[in-house]
């Protein structure tokens, strides 16, 4: 029975220009018995294409999970054209807002009030809140994807319920006024380096080493990225994790729970993993990677441990970063790369016709400096 279970992961395109975001629509479970799963929509544009990869390659216009991984609009866009076109059996989301009341103590303003703080986020979260407010018209029930809680067959490794209210929440709202609109932000300690990101063009290379990560340690994400919803698909043959926008502590938080609650450790067992937040620099460090993906290999091992699958638009320059790419491939991950077009990785799943397999993006011999 357990033999005959397979999964596809559809990473669509999302994006132009330097915008990346994430649409990635799963199918898992046996011939007959399958189960579909949209993980973040991307744009409204990429949600159509979606909702018409649905219809066309998975034979159905129903979906039994939609999950958004956290309320940035390059995910969370796109979720309302599937909520509005595709019948919808359960929709997975935060929802900060009703959190206000037991979070004000975290803002030292003493004139905040409780409506005050929820109407805040629901105006600067917007894309999100509009989520809330379809699916309730339409009366798809709405689930908080909070660690180990389960989706269907994936288990939810992070957020846990205390983290996300009592330190992400705040974080979201903490300084509106030091945020720069957009979809990316970085917390004020990090300004800068956001800014050489954004002139990306301008950042030197410097030669890479296999033996040598560049990642730092000391960098962050926003709280926003953070609160990323890490789903894990722990199938004995085939483990998947998907991570959204997720940083450096997040992605802790979800190795730790893995191995604590299910005596796993991951970067033992996945078969296939995504790239956080677009292969951004901020997100990741060479510790968190043993702990996902693996130790460095040596250069001539040669094995493929994993399958990284990444989510860039077709021309971005920041996305995905040379030393974040470099960094999986020396843990012997195959790393592929949406740049502009649908990519799948199955396993013990129908043949899809007019499919070809694609190049995994290689080895660069230069990476980014930091200076
Ligand atoms: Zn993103």
């Amino acid at each position: 029975m357990e033999k005959n279970i397979g999964c596809e992961i559809d990473f669509l395109p999302v994006g132009n220009g330097d915008k990346s975001g994430d649409a990635i629509a799963v199918r898992y479970g046996s011939l007959g018995n399958y189960k579909v799963m949209v993980y973040d929509g991307g744009t409204k544009e990429s949600g159509e294409a979606l909702v018409d990869h649905i219809r066309k390659y998975y034979g159905t216009s129903r979906v039994d999970y939609v999950v958004n991984s956290h309320p940035d609009s390059d995910h969370a866009s796109g979720l309302s054209v599937v909520l509005e076109e595709l019948e919808v059996g359960e929709l997975w989301m935060h929802r900060p807002w009703e959190y206000s009341s037991k979070i004000l103590n975290n803002f030292r303003d003493g004139r905040i009030t409780d409506n005050s703080l929820s109407d805040r986020l629901k105006e600067n979260l917007y894309t999100a809140y509009s989520l809330e407010e379809l699916a309730k018209e339409k009366q798809i029930p709405i689930y908080e994807p909070f660690q180990g809680y389960r989706i269907g067959e994936f288990i939810v490794l992070s957020p846990g319920r205390n983290w996300y209210l009592y330190k992400l929440i705040s974080g979201f709202e903490k300084s509106p006024e030091q945020k720069e609109t957009g979809e990316d932000n970085f917390s004020l300690g990090y300004i800068l380096s956001s800014l050489n990101e954004g002139i990306s063009y301008l950042t030197s290379l410097v030669n890479s080493s296999w033996d040598l990560d560049t990642l730092r340690d000391d960098v962050e994400t926003t709280a926003e990225n953070e609160s990323s919803v890490i789903l894990f698909w722990p199938f004995i043959n085939h483990p998947i994790l998907l991570t959204g926008d997720a940083g450096i502590q997040a992605l802790e938080k979800a190795a730790y729970f893995a191995e604590s609650e299910f005596k796993v450790h991951l970067h033992k067992i996945l078969k296939f993993m995504q790239v956080p937040h677009h292969g951004s620099r901020h997100n990741v460090s060479s510790s968190v990677l043993d702990k996902i993906v693996g130790m460095r290999k040596d250069r001539n091992d040669g094995k493929t441990s994993k399958i990284a699958f990444v989510s860039s638009s077709k021309e971005s320059t920041k996305h995905p970063r040379k030393a974040v790419i470099n960094s999986f491939i020396r843990r012997g991950a195959k790393v592929f790369n949406t740049k502009g077009k649908a990519i799948r990785h199955s396993f013990n799943m129908p043949k899809r016709p007019g499919w070809v397999p694609l190049a995994p993006v290689q080895f660069s011999d230069e990476e980014e400096g930091w200076d």
